[in-house]
């Protein structure tokens, strides 16, 4: 068997074909690139082709991609590798391999390589090809900014609470770095309180003058002690009270997924708990650096921050597209 280079196989076989994939009525233009790669098989004299689609074919910083590998012959097992990120791929009813990929919002590549290595059921060497996802420039002319102006003890902090933040800040993204390998939904995510969006996810932030770092999330408005619902299936990571999220719960999902809800007022689940998608969290409140009540929902893929509204939208018919173990 021939075991190929990546590099040149990527050159030397970068043909593009948009193809539809959506029913007709969706809202979402489904759009995805084919790559079609050719190979020499471990049978003397066949050959075949691996199909990598995006889904979609292209997104922004923030954005969500569902990635299907299609291998001619059986495999043992799939992985895939985008820069120091090396993650598995689960295996769909429909006989590809997937996973989900987040591109993170601070990402500033124009591409995004992904190297895939094939396990054959009969043994020997993996397959390795590599395909390179299109990310689009998001910055805009005239970015969307929010002013805000906060009690200035809460925005200048003193060194106690610039360590404690600090702190923080790493108990929540070590957990939200979730590598999880097995995936514990089956049906696509949804929004966890039902209201207007009242900030989007990657909104410039200028806090009494000063800019901060851009909206992780998407602030949901909401009455104080309406019900939060978990986005999905998964297991509370950690239910606890933040200086600047408040009352927050990350929610584990597998597959390298997780969501945050932060602001609660009322936390009605506990750390180690599974819970099922729309199962009530806790309740919207204002606890943490907040100016009003409202839920913030966030969303990250193996760390990599992303806008959880692609989430869900990428997920949308994910129950009766490509379930899988
Ligand atoms: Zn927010």
């Amino acid at each position: 068997m021939t075991l190929l280079d990546p590099a040149s196989l990527a050159t030397a076989f970068k043909l593009t074909r948009p193809i539809k994939t959506g029913k007709p009525g969706n809202r979402r233009a489904i759009a995805a690139i084919l790559f079609t790669i050719c190979l020499h098989l471990p049978q003397p004299g066949t050959a075949a082709s691996i199909k990598v689609t995006w889904d979609p074919a292209r997104v922004v910083p923030g954005g969500v991609v569902m990635m299907k590998v299609q291998a001619p012959v059986a495999l043992m097992a799939a992985e895939a590798a985008a820069g120091a990120d090396r993650f598995p791929l689960l295996k769909m009813v429909d006989g590809t391999y997937a996973a989900l990929i987040g591109v993170d919002v601070r990402s500033e590549t124009p591409t995004l390589p992904v190297e895939f290595s094939l396990f054959p059921v009969q043994g020997g060497p993996p397959y390795r090809i590599r395909a390179d996802l299109t990310i689009r420039d998001s910055r805009q002319a005239t970015p969307r900014v929010q002013k805000l102006s906060l009690p200035t003890g809460m925005v200048d902090l003193n060194q106690r609470r610039i360590d404690q933040v600090r702190e923080d800040n790493q108990t929540l993204g070590e957990i939200l770095a979730t590598r999880t390998r097995e995936r514990f939904w089956r049906e696509g995510f949804m929004m966890p309180v039902q209201g207007r969006v009242t900030t989007r996810f990657g909104t410039g932030r200028v806090l009494n003058g000063k800019p901060r770092s851009s909206h992780s999330g998407v602030d949901i408005a909401g009455r104080k002690g309406t019900p939060v619902k978990g986005s999905n299936t998964g297991t509370v990571r950690l239910a606890d009270d933040f200086y600047l999220s408040g009352k927050t719960v990350v929610v584990d999902h597998g597959w390298g997924v997780s969501t945050i809800y932060a602001h609660l007022d009322r936390i009605d689940v506990q750390e180690g708990q599974e819970i099922e998608r729309g199962q009530v969290l806790g309740t919207v409140g204002r606890t943490g650096r907040a100016t009003g009540p409202h839920l913030h929902f966030g969303a990250f893929i193996r760390g990599a921050k992303i806008d959880p509204l692609q989430l869900i939208e990428v997920t949308r018919d994910f129950n009766n597209r490509s379930q899988g173990s």
